[in-house]
């Protein structure tokens, strides 16, 4: 069977046609309408009609959508999503149902992600944590081989959760001091590089010149970085009472050594004493549109 599903990010959508095999069949990107919703789903809708048009073998009824929160996923209701504030509000579940014969269901990007993920490791665990650092950070947890998701829907919300208690810089979304996703993301760290050298610097650049030691005060920043991100995932192993932490996101996919820190601090530091623990680095493409084929 085939099933519709679409990635709504903070830049692009994608509504893709993805098969059993996780295999993406066919798909359309466009920009995502930060303007309007209504607009925005009116596109989403016109597309997956096309693909139940093109493909017999897709499910007409299912619409699996992944869109970045904070939402109420189980109806599909914005609620002041950072980047796309005209959404505010917004029950796209309704508009949907109003205006198309699909039932759609609505999760967490970080949930689809964990969830295509959790595939290619199921003989090793069927509990971990998949933890996303790219320009922001996100968190979800699979435990029994199900995906918790908690109440609305809104599980693993971590990168506005304090990580740095003596940080200087107030979170815009959260108005906290130094949390997590203004710490260890990408973002963060282009910024902080940004303000070391007075110009802009990307993140990118930022981590080559930490690896090939250029510049004293970006090494010392960065070893910062890797610092806050291996307290957190020390952190996370405790919290959860899991052995099985997956990396995931753009910044993890660089030569930054994050699975041999984190996975000698957690030895030396971890209350179990010689716990087998795992650290991962995702090799997955476009996995929230992938595992979005297990939503529903
Ligand atoms: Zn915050």
């Amino acid at each position: 069977m085939l099933k519709l599903c679409v990635d709504i990010g903070g830049t692009k959508t994608i509504v893709g046609v993805v098969n059993e095999q996780l295999d993406i069949i066919a798909s359309k990107k466009f920009e995502t309408i930060k303007e309007d919703p209504k607009q925005q789903f009116t596109e989403i809708i016109k597309l997956a009609n096309h693909f139940v048009t093109e493909y017999k073998e897709v499910d007409s009824n299912i619409l699996n959508i992944a869109m970045p929160g904070p939402c109420d996923y189980t109806q599909g209701l914005f609620l002041n999503p950072p980047n796309l504030q005209q959404y505010n509000q917004f029950n796209a579940g309704q508009y949907i149902e109003q205006h198309s014969q699909f039932k759609p269901s609505f999760v967490n990007d970080t949930d689809a992600a964990a969830l295509a993920e959790y595939r290619y490791i199921k003989s090793t665990t069927s509990d971990f944590v998949y933890l996303t650092i790219s320009t922001g950070v996100g968190m979800a947890y699979v435990k029994n081989g199900q995906l918790v998701s908690g109440v609305d829907g809104n599980f693993g919300e971590i990168g506005h959760t304090v990580i740095k208690n003596d940080s200087d810089y107030q979170c815009p979304v959260c108005h906290q001091y130094g949390c997590v996703e203004n710490e260890i993301s990408g973002l963060a760290i282009s910024r902080k590089a940004s303000d070391l050298l007075n110009r802009p610097v990307t993140t990118r650049e930022a981590i080559t010149m930490y690896l090939e030691h250029e510049d004293e005060t970006i090494h010392t920043m960065v070893e910062e970085v890797i610092k806050l991100t291996q307290q957190l995932c020390i952190n996370i192993f405790s919290v959860f009472n899991i052995y099985h932490i997956v990396l995931g996101g753009g910044v993890t996919q660089s030569a930054l050594p994050y699975k041999e820190a984190i996975t000698n601090y957690v030895s030396q530091h971890h209350l179990i004493q010689n716990s087998t623990i795992q650290i991962d680095i995702s090799h997955l493409e476009a996995n929230v549109l992938t595992g979005l084929y297990f939503i529903n």
